[in-house]
């Protein structure tokens, strides 16, 4: 079933949404200041309107009350973020997620009721910078500020052995919930103890960071 959705703001953050939601068949309404922006979004989204999302006379008059779900992509001018938000809270709509620029934001963003608020150059920049530090880690997803879910290449080191041979839950205190076979074969979703691990097979692990980090340290690096 189709979902209705709304999308404010046409950057690269929000215009990204906007063609994703499309693609996947969803009724998404985009809105801009820019008539440029707008034009762009014409043949993507099923309705592309110019309108100032600060203006509630207009919010009303798109029918945005009757929209499921609100994404508020508006980054340079915070004001404006801010209070569209406001007006969205207060015309009831079920769910807003909220693109913040900065933690200040992003404070005022939770404290007036966006119900989801979206960090995304941080976030991808963590993301990064933890692939960089460690070359063995392919990706990073923070769950909370001290776990997270990583993508791991194993190493030489796990070569050969089961689950069960390298007791990751007991010594390591995380687990390991998928693996990647090496040559993508496929994906192994919650693993039997007796799955063996290849060299190149990628893992999913979760647990804490300071777990991870002692798993990834003592049995993915290379001595
Ligand atoms: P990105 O990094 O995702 O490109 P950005 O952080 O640079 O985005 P901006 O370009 O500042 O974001 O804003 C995104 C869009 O929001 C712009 O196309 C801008 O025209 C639009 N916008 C700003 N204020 C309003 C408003 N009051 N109503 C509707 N659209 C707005």
């Amino acid at each position: 079933m189709k979902r209705e959705f709304a999308v404010i703001g046409l950057g690269r953050f929000g215009g990204s949404i906007c063609r994703e939601l499309s693609a996947d068949g969803m009724d998404v309404l985009a809105i801009d200041l820019d008539e440029e922006k707008v034009n762009e979004y014409k043949n993507i989204a099923a309705h592309a309107v110019i309108a100032d999302s600060t203006d509630e006379k207009v919010l009303k008059e798109l029918g945005v009350r009757n929209i499921d779900h609100v994404i508020v992509a508006i980054g340079d001018n915070i004001q404006a973020s801010i209070l569209t938000t406001l007006m969205l809270v207060e015309l009831g709509i079920k769910k807003i997620t909220v693109k913040a620029q900065n933690d200040y934001h992003e404070k005022v963003l939770n404290k007036i009721g966006a119900d989801e608020v979206v960090h995304p150059e941080r976030d991808m920049g963590r993301r990064i910078a933890h692939s960089i530090i460690s070359t063995n880690i392919l990706d990073h997803l923070e769950l909370s500020d001290d776990h997270s879910i990583v993508e791991v290449k194993a190493g030489k080191k796990m070569q050969g052995k089961t689950l069960m041979d390298l007791d990751i839950r007991a010594q390591y205190g995380c687990n390991i919930v998928a693996i990647k076979e090496a040559d993508e074969k496929g994906i192994n979703v919650s693993p039997m103890a007796t799955q063996q691990i290849d060299q190149d097979d990628i893992l999913i692990v979760i647990g804490s960071d300071k777990d991870i980090t002692r798993f990834e340290k003592q049995l993915v690096v290379e001595d």
